[in-house]
């Protein structure tokens, strides 16, 4: 072995020695990690905290609880009960979600998002449970129970980084009351389809709010007509405060959307497309690609079409985006989802797939 090979290994051997010593002192905590059951805990090792407990360059946790420290070990271990643990569980989740996208973000040559600042709160006093993210820089998330839903956690920073690509708040790209309640259906599905979207492609899984409120959660591979059957705001509360699970977690937002369903204060609004439901016409196809194609290729393109769309005008703009990045990978993907969108009854011209590569 030549001196050069050697003291090669020896450099390799010790910054591997170091990885390892960092790992061993990155703090230790309890998350909870979903079956169909319900929540198990896991012990896993937190991310680094840098400048603050629950803080690093990716996310902070705020509205930390008192009494919030680890147990002699050092391990912020609490139970599956403690509402301590929706901390731990959501710092963990998010991390490792913002780090998921920063990594695509350098390739894309796109800054990275840092600093999301997570407000936690129990219950849903904050209205309607999950969260009401309305910037790239402060992600709010209210939770039934403390091994939060992560398809929710998911579709937050899913808005987060929709918003940090397109540098601006929800109040700055809808407008609200709207002059125009149709519209604001389009807008709203652009923002909450695209939310639900990443979630699904970064988890894997299609219903957003599986294990929080299954009987009445969002599955982006639904099949949608957004001419001939889209599901309205009134089917949406229906199915919620229908939904045993839904009720048992938010009886203030059931008692709401109650209040509403009876004595509408927006009766038109009632029936028109619901976003979360809705989105799907423009979903539907995307998660079938992803299934077939690969979730990191569909995702890129999703983030390059998003990132082309400085306003919100609907469900065919967006459409129409998507099929230009998609034709810019194939032009037989692009044929074929072009076709599925004008099944939904989502408009899209013609000949956006030609001249593709
Ligand atoms: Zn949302």
């Amino acid at each position: 072995m030549s001196f050069v090979r050697a003291f090669a290994l020896f450099v390799c051997s010790l910054v591997l020695s170091t990885q390892e010593i960092m790992a061993l002192d990155s703090p230790m905590g309890m998350i909870g990690v979903w079956k169909t059951e319900g929540a198990t805990t896991t012990k896993v090792r937190l991310p680094e905290f840098q400048g603050g407990v629950l803080r690093n360059e990716a996310v902070s946790i705020v509205n930390i609880p008192t009494e919030f420290t680890p147990d002699e070990s050092g391990c912020f271990c609490f139970p599956t009960q403690d509402d301590r643990m929706a901390w731990v569980h959501t710092y963990y989740y998010a991390t490792a979600q913002v780090r998921h996208y920063n990594s695509i973000l350098k390739g894309l040559g796109q800054p990275e998002l840092r600093g999301v600042v997570i407000h936690l709160a129990k219950g849903d006093s904050q209205g309607e449970p999950g969260g009401g993210t309305m910037s790239s820089a402060e992600v709010a998330l209210s939770f039934a129970q403390p091994a939060l839903d992560p398809t929710i956690i998911a579709h937050e920073i899913g808005h987060a980084l929709h918003l940090h690509l397109l540098k601006k708040s929800v109040s700055e790209l809808i407008e609200y009351p709207p002059k125009d309640w149709r519209k604001l259906a389009g807008q709203s599905g652009v923002l909450e389809g695209t939310a639900n979207l990443l979630a699904a492609l970064y988890l894997g899984e299609p219903l957003i709010g599986k294990y929080d409120w299954f009987d009445a959660s969002i599955d982006v591979n639904r099949y949608v007509n957004l001419v001939e059957d889209a599901p309205t705001l009134r089917y949406q509360f229906e199915r919620k405060v229908k939904s045993s699970i839904y009720s048992k977690h938010y009886p203030a937002t059931v008692a709401l959307l109650q209040g509403w369903l009876a004595n509408p204060l927006m009766p038109e609004a009632m029936e028109l497309p619901d976003p979360y439901l809705a989105s799907a016409a423009v979903n539907q196809p995307l998660w079938g690609s992803a299934v077939s194609l690969g979730f990191g290729l569909v995702e890129m393109v999703y983030l390059k079409a998003i990132a082309g769309l400085p306003e919100f005008s609907g469900y065919s703009d967006l459409a129409s985006e998507v099929l230009r990045q998609a034709s810019l990978v194939s032009t037989a993907w692009c044929k074929d989802l072009s076709v599925q969108f004008r099944a939904r009854g989502v408009e899209v011209a013609a000949d956006l797939c030609d001249g593709a590569a």
